[in-house]
């Protein structure tokens, strides 16, 4: 995309727009960096559906158990994290839950902004009634 110098920052705000936020963030996103980083034991690796499957040397989501965990990255770069004990969720995805167990800062920013989004929400729903209104409840009863 070119940009003007004058026109800089507006570009810049509707490239911004324009971006999807979760669609590219995690292209790039590699798993195995991640979980040595993480200091997360893999036991065993191997290729899975044009990328890899990592097995978990220990359970992150149970101290009841140590085997059945796994992360996977996939050729597109999706992250698949589970663990197959069905008191774990039986291998349903929970790399989300994963990855702020190690990222305390991450759930906290998810958390904000789930709260901004919720105040977001609130105001909206607020301006609506307002504009709609819809604060008069109107007749009680039905006459009759
Ligand atoms: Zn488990």
């Amino acid at each position: 995309m070119r940009c003007s110098a004058i026109s800089w920052h507006g570009c810049l705000l509707s490239s911004r727009h324009r971006q999807q936020p979760t669609a590219t963030k995690d292209k790039r996103f590699d798993l195995n960096h991640w979980l040595s980083d993480h200091g997360v034991g893999v036991r065993s690796e191997k290729p899975y559906s044009g990328g890899t499957l990592y097995i978990l040397d220990q359970c992150p989501f149970s101290s009841a158990h140590k085997d059945g965990a796994f992360a996977i990255q996939f050729g597109n770069g999706a992250v698949f994290a589970g663990c197959k004990h069905t008191s774990c969720g039986g291998g349903t995805q929970r790399w989300q839950e994963l990855r702020e167990q190690f990222e305390p800062d991450r759930a906290a920013k998810r958390k904000d902004w789930e709260q901004k989004q919720k105040i977001y929400r609130k105001d909206r729903a607020k301006a609506k009634i307002e504009s709609e209104g819809a604060v008069d409840p109107g007749p009680a009863t039905v006459p009759g």
